[in-house]
C-alpha cells in the first residue's frame, strides 16, 4: 500500500491543532483542535471531512500532550484514519523558530531536536511547546518519518543588510540578536501562488506579501526569495497587529521601566497582548472595528487609520527594497476578507502603478484573484493562505524523495 497521507501538527503550550491530508489530491480528510490541555475543562473538536460525518466534540480533563495526541489518534481511528494506519506517510510539525540553522524543512532526528532546544532562548514561548508535540508524536510512532517545517526558514535568504540590527555586533552575536522573521510558511505559499495567478514562474516575479491576520507581517520577495520581512527577533516588530504594537522606539521600554515602574514582564505583556488594535480601541477583530467606524466611532477610526498608515509605510518601503514590483498580495483573516483595508492600503498609489478596482475588491471568494483594474502595471491580488497545506506539501516532498 502506498502511503500518501500526512498529519500536520501545530502544537502550542496548551493546545494542539491538526489536519490530516491526502497528498494525492491535497484533500483534507480531517481537521481538529485540542484546547486547554492540562486543565479540567479540556476540549477536543474533531471534524472528519470525508464520508460526511459531522463535528464531534468531547470535554473533560486532558492532562498533557501525550494524552491529547492519543485522544486525537482515537478520534481519527473511528474513521479508519488512526496514527497506526499504514497509509500515513509522515507527520509534519510546525516549528516556530529555526534560527539560522534551519533553512528548509528537515527530517527530525536527535540532533535536530537538540538544535530546536538550543534555540529556546530566542523563542521561549513557542519552541518548548513545539518540541513537546514532536517528542510525543515520535513516542507514539517511532518508525514514522517526522518533519519540522520552520516559520523562520523562508526568511533565511534575507541579506545581512536586512537581517542585522544596527547594534554592537559582538553583543548581537553573543545573544543571537538579529531579524529572523515569522509567518514564513505563509509568505512562501502566497508568493508562489501569486506567481501562479499571474501565470509566471516564481523566479520571474517580485511580490510584496501582506499577511494580515491577528498577527501581521509583510515581506519583500524577489524572484522567489525573501529579501526583507517586517517581523524581527520576535513577532513583535513591524505592522500594527491585533494585540501587538509592531514598530516602536525602543526607548519607550526604558521610559515605561524608569518612569512608569513597570517590570520587564509587564512591558512584555503590554506590548504583545494589550497593544495594537486592541490597545488603541478595545477591539482586535477587524469586523467589529469596521462596524464601529461605520457608526462614526472615533477611537475605532483612529485605530484603523494607524493600522493603515503603518501598512502603507511598509508597502512603500518594500517597493523601494525591490525596485520593481510585479504584485502586492493580501492574505490571512484581514487581508482575505476586509475589502476596506485593501482599499485604504492602496488608495492614492497610482504613481507606483498600484490601484484597486472597487467592484473586484468587493467580490467575496476563497480563490486567489486579482483586484487591480485590467492592464494595471502592478497586480494587486487576494491570495488565501494555507499554511497546513504548505507544511504537508513540504513534508511529503521530503519523505517521498527519501
Ligand atoms: P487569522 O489570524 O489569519 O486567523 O485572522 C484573524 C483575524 O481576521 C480576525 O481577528 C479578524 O480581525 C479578521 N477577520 C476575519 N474575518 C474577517 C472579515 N470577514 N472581515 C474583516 N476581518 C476579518
Amino acid at each position: 500500500m502506498t502511503s500518501t497521507r500526512v498529519l500536520v501538527l501545530n502544537s502550542g503550550s496548551s493546545s494542539v491543532k491538526y489536519q490530516l491530508l491526502d497528498m494525492r489530491d491535497n484533500s483534507r480528510l480531517a481537521v481538529g483542535l485540542v484546547e486547554r490541555i492540562g486543565e479540567e475543562t479540556s476540549r477536543l473538536k474533531h471534524t472528519p471531512l470525508h464520508g460526511g460525518g459531522g463535528t464531534r466534540e468531547s470535554n473533560g480533563p486532558i492532562p498533557d500532550h501525550e494524552a491529547a495526541l492519543k485522544a486525537v489518534s482515537a478520534e481519527l481511528a473511528k474513521d479508519g484514519l488512526g496514527l497506526d494506519s499504514p497509509e500515513l506517510a509522515a507527520i509534519g510539525h510546525r516549528v516556530v523558530h529555526g534560527g539560522r540553522t534551519f533553512t528548509e524543512p528537515t527530517v527530525i532526528d536527535e540532533a535536530v531536536l537538540a538544535e530546536i532546544e538550543r534555540l529556546i532562548p530566542v523563542a521561549p514561548l513557542h519552541n518548548p511547546a513545539n518540541l513537546t508535540g514532536i517528542r510525543t508524536a515520535r513516542a507514539l510512532r517511532p518508525d514514522l518519518p517526522q518533519v519540522a517545517v520552520f516559520d523562520t526558514a523562508f526568511h533565511t535568504t534575507m541579506p545581512e543588510s536586512a537581517a542585522r540590527y544596527a547594534i554592537d555586533v559582538q553583543t548581537a552575536d553573543e545573544y543571537r540578536i538579529r531579524r529572523y522573521g515569522f509567518h514564513g510558511t505563509s509568505h512562501a505559499f502566497v508568493s508562489r501562488a501569486t506567481a501562479e495567478l499571474l501565470g509566471r514562474a516564481p523566479e520571474d516575479v517580485n511580490v510584496i506579501v501582506l499577511h494580515l491576520g491577528n498577527g501581521a507581517s509583510a515581506s519583500a520577495v524577489e524572484k522567489g526569495r525573501c529579501v526583507d520581512t517586517s517581523m524581527g527577533l520576535t513577532p513583535l516588530e513591524g505592522l500594527v497587529m491585533g494585540t501587538r504594537s509592531g514598530d516602536l522606539d525602543p526607548a519607550v521600554i526604558f521610559h515605561l521601566a524608569r518612569v512608569g515602574g513597570l517590570s520587564t514582564d509587564e512591558i512584555d505583556t503590554l506590548l504583545n497582548k494589550r497593544s495594537g488594535l486592541i490597545g488603541l480601541c478595545g477591539d482586535n477583530d477587524m469586523r467589529e472595528i469596521r462596524r464601529r467606524v461605520d457608526e462614526g466611532d472615533e477611537r475605532a477610526q483612529l485605530a484603523f487609520d494607524i493600522y493603515i498608515h503603518r501598512l502603507r509605510k511598509y508597502i512603500g518601503a518594500y517597493y523601494a527594497v525591490l525596485g520593481r514590483v510585479d504584485a502586492v498580495a493580501f492574505t490571512a483573516g484581514v487581508g482575505e476578507n476586509a475589502a476596506p483595508v485593501r482599499e485604504a492600503a492602496i488608495a492614492g498609489l497610482q504613481e507606483l502603478g498600484l490601484a484597486v478596482d472597487a467592484g473586484l475588491n468587493a467580490v467575496r471568494s476563497d480563490e486567489p484573484r486579482l483586484i487591480s483594474p485590467a492592464g494595471a502595471r502592478v497586480a494587486v491580488a487576494v491570495v488565501p493562505t494555507d499554511e497546513e497545506l504548505e507544511i504537508a506539501t513540504q513534508t511529503y516532498a521530503l519523505v517521498a524523495r527519501k
